[in-house]
């Protein structure tokens, strides 16, 4: 427990656009969404930031829609508000069932798509989904907008391609056509982080993401190009073994990750049959 003054600075705009401003004149300052992550970091010390811009208030980020042909999703999206979305049930059920399995119904009120996707845990659920989805994120700083596609997105372990003056503002996904397919494997049903998580699309040419096999969400494009040739299920899910790389580690070792992979491979591919 603190028993000092806190050090810790918040700033609260009420506008995006102030929000972007601050974030170019007033920075370095961290994001902070439903703080589910961030708690956790200020707690253990392991989040050193003392700066902070309070975006929960930016109802503009918020929405869900369709915009151009696209399923329009807001940052501040929580995992509550998609899991009730008729537009993401019709469009993206995928991604209702990964909000449904993620932590209690605490964090999925106050957790957000946005938060979630910054953060940039390999194990985060809603990960695979958008990198099958073929989903754009959308950043936005005072002086520029830019999507750039989810799969371009992380360049390492927790690392992402946002400059600390911009904000995720939303998330697009094209119309997704063929058969969705989402499973998270944990150490039990609810509550736990992803040991394996794992998203799939299937079409003429198969989508395939996982989560909690690499260092970042992975996409299977080699996989993905033997089931679309035809190559029987077994040399497919050799293949997928090429495209991971597990480690050992406090929720699971490398070993069993490799065979789950591989068994979700198989589910997916009967599942969807
Ligand atoms: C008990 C518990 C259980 C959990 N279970 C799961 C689970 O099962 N699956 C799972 O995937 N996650 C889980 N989480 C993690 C967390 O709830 C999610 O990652 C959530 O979506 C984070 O959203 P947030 O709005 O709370 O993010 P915050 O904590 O507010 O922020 C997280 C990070 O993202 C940045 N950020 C937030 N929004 C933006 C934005 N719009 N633009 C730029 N940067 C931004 C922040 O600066 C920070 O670095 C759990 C957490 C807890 C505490």
């Amino acid at each position: 427990m603190r028993t000092a003054i806190s050090p810790l600075e918040l700033r609260r705009p009420r506008t995006l656009r102030d929000a972007l401003r601050m974030l170019r004149d007033d920075g370095p300052l961290t994001p902070m969404a439903g703080c589910t992550d961030i708690y956790v970091g200020l707690n253990f010390g392991s989040l050193r930031d003392l700066r902070f811009l309070d975006i929960w208030g930016l109802d503009d980020l918020r929405g869900i829609a369709i915009a151009a042909g696209m399923l329009r999703i807001g940052a501040l999206a929580t995992h509550t508000d998609i899991i009730r979305s008729p537009l993401v049930r019709r469009r993206l059920p995928m991604l209702v069932a990964a909000a449904r399995e993620i932590g209690a119904v605490q964090i999925q009120n106050r957790g957000t798509l946005g938060g979630n996707i910054a953060n940039g845990s390999p194990a985060g659920d809603t990960l695979p989904v958008l990198a099958a989805a073929d989903a754009l994120v959308e950043l936005r700083s005072a002086d520029w907008t830019r999507k750039v596609p989810f799969t371009a997105f992380y360049e390492g372990y927790r690392k992402t391609v946002m400059r600390p003056d911009e904000l995720i503002t939303a998330i697009e996904v094209p119309r997704v056509e063929g058969t969705q397919y989402f499973r998270k494997v944990g150490t039990r049903a609810a509550q736990s982080i992803s040991k394996v998580v794992f998203a799939g699309v299937r079409a003429d040419h198969p989508r395939i993401a996982l989560g909690s096999v690499a260092p970042t969400v992975v996409r299977a494009p080699r996989t993905e190009a033997a089931l679309a040739g035809g190559a029987p299920l077994a040399s497919a899910q050799d293949i997928l073994q090429t495209e991971i790389a597990p480690i050992d580690d406090i929720r699971s070792t490398a070993a069993y990750r490799r065979r789950v992979a591989s068994n979700l491979l198989a589910d997916f591919w009967s599942t969807t049959a």
